[in-house]
């Protein structure tokens, strides 16, 4: 898994019917990938905020906002010659 793959699976970690193979396939890269880690982490508690207002969906704006952030740190590490995942 790189890095465009998990943020396109990244809210289905946060559902629950989201098979176990997967959730450990995204794990996996989260480990390996401190950027994917931190953005996971920001959607959680996004998530958790939404939740709050009793809103589930991640509103689309917000999961692009998250995409091109971790896209621009990763290539930004690519300019340097350091491997993002
Ligand atoms: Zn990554």
């Amino acid at each position: 898994m790189n890095c465009t793959e998990f943020l396109a699976n990244l809210t289905d970690y946060f559902d629950t019917k989201t098979a176990a193979a997967l959730r450990s396939e995204l794990e996996r890269h989260m480990a390996g990938c401190s950027h994917c880690h931190v953005t996971l982490n920001t959607t959680r508690q996004t998530i958790e905020i939404y939740r709050n207002d009793e809103l589930y969906e991640l509103p689309e704006s917000i999961r692009t906002q998250l995409q091109q952030a971790v896209l621009a740190k990763c290539a930004a590490m690519k300019k340097k010659k350091e491997p993002c995942a």
